[in-house]
């Protein structure tokens, strides 16, 4: 009796001892899991006979800043609207403000406002804004409290710049005077600070220091080069964040065969990454066991590499969009294969492979770019326009509509009005043997050759 007493003592410690270091391997296992916060949006949309408003903006918990926020798109909207009444009827003026995320995955958010208005002028104007928020604490960081010193900040900011922009941007540039103007050492030059989880990115709006045709530019710290600058809590090792990312990547891929029989339709994502709608598109793809493909833009996956980490892993395939969605008849040779190999060599850092594939910016492309660069051009056979209506129900009607096996679907995923009709037509279009796939998945298919200096523009028929 004793000795099977014992022996049941010795099980339960037993059982005991492995629960808890089952418990441990998961708890090790979950921090390894970055979670993705997401903000609820307010959106507001107005179509009068001569003005379209569509605004943007997140709701955050701090009561204050929420109706700072809230003021100055009311205030915005209040001005375009005055401005509108006072110009010729006959036209379409426009006020489109949309935001994104940056997560510095230490409870800091940088919210990056981006304000377009077109008055009836040239051209657009446009507008940056960004502030700074405490998940945490929910509260609003100050630009001034992310350095320890302003003055010393300012300085190096301004050295960096001049020294980071000649080295990408040198023939788009001002000349020196204009130049130095722009990126002289006070606070107006350096306000738009996108504080990352990986670096730091500073934005130049046009006419700051290159003329408006160049667009807005865009400079990349280190943390390892402004780290003594910035406030303690905000400092970051960088090398072991990039050390993970080195780390073998386990895709979730499918059982292609699983997708024999069905009507194909390959869903394009291009523009993106944006950290709170590519998410949420994320997210419903997951839930529905579908594949895309996303034509990312170099410069936003240096801004959010997890964002791209996690749909390479989650099976999709990453292609290009180039690095700064430059229209590629304008460049010269050297300068086109800049724009590609940059958005190639972001890319690979964050899945471990270059990418095959690439949707060039306005579908402009000819046989001498395709010889040059060396990878597989992929066009669209529906276009949704969902970037004009960034209507939901429209863009689902005109993916029903035009849905044929074979599709490939144009969409960008910055857009939540995009990504809701893309996830209902999936529903929707997967009750009528439709599969949605990823260019990697076709090539398992044996239905598409990748890399091979070639174009098309339907699944079918290459
Ligand atoms: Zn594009």
């Amino acid at each position: 009796m004793k000795k099977r007493k014992f022996k049941k003592e010795i099980k339960l410690i037993l059982l005991v001892f492995v629960v808890i270091l089952s418990s441990i391997f998961c708890f090790l296992l979950k921090r390894e899991v970055k979670t993705i916060k997401t903000f609820k949006s307010e959106n507001i949309l107005e179509q009068k006979d001569n003005y379209n408003i569509k605004v943007s903006y997140p709701i955050v918990q701090n009561k204050k800043f929420s109706n700072k926020l809230n003021n100055l798109i009311t205030q915005k909207i209040k001005l375009f609207k005055a401005e509108a009444k006072n110009l010729k009827k006959n036209r379409t003026y426009e006020l489109n403000i949309s935001f994104d995320i940056y997560d510095n995955m230490n409870n800091l958010f940088t919210f990056h406002f981006t304000v377009y208005e077109f008055l009836g002028g040239a051209h657009y104007n446009r507008e940056d804004f960004i502030y700074y928020y405490d998940y945490k604490k929910n509260e609003e960081i100050r630009w001034e409290d992310l350095f320890i010193d302003e003055q010393q900040a300012l300085k190096l900011l301004s050295n960096l710049s001049k020294e980071k922009l000649k080295n990408i941007y040198l023939n788009e540039l001002f000349s020196d005077e204009a130049l130095n103007n722009g990126l002289d050492s006070i606070k107006d030059n350096f306000e738009l600070i996108l504080i990352g989880d990986e670096d730091v990115t500073i934005i130049f709006p046009p006419y700051q220091v290159a003329p408006w045709s160049s667009g807005a530019l865009n400079i990349i710290l280190n943390y390892n080069e402004i780290n003594n600058l910035l406030n303690n809590k905000f400092r970051k090792n960088v090398q072991i964040v990039k050390e993970q990312n080195k780390d073998a990547v386990n895709r979730n891929l499918r059982d292609v065969n699983k997708l024999k029989g069905k009507k194909l339709i390959a869903l394009t994502f291009d523009d993106g990454p944006s950290y709170n709608t590519t998410s949420k598109l994320l997210d419903g793809l997951k839930s529905r066991n579908a594949k895309v493909t996303f034509f990312v833009l170099g410069n936003r996956v240096k801004q959010l590499p997890n964002i791209v980490k996690r749909a390479y892993e989650e099976g999709h395939t990453i292609g290009s969009h180039t690095y700064s969605h430059k229209n590629l008849f304008n460049l010269e040779d050297e300068e086109i294969l800049k724009e590609i190999n940059y958005a190639n060599d972001q890319i690979e850092s964050v899945t471990g492979v270059k990418p095959k594939v690439i949707r060039p910016p306005y579908g402009n492309f000819n046989e001498h770019i395709i010889n040059l660069t060396n990878m597989t051009y992929i066009l669209w056979n529906i276009d949704t326009m969902d970037w004009k209506y960034k209507n939901e129900n429209y863009v689902y009607n005109k993916i029903l509509n035009d849905a044929k096996d074979g599709g490939i679907i144009l969409l960008h995923d910055l857009y939540e009005t995009s990504v809701d009709a893309a996830l209902k037509a999936i529903d929707k279009l997967s009750e009528e043997n439709y599969a949605f796939v990823s260019f990697e998945e076709l090539e398992h298919l044996d239905i598409i050759k990748l890399n091979r200096n070639h174009y098309f523009y339907s699944i079918y028929n290459n």
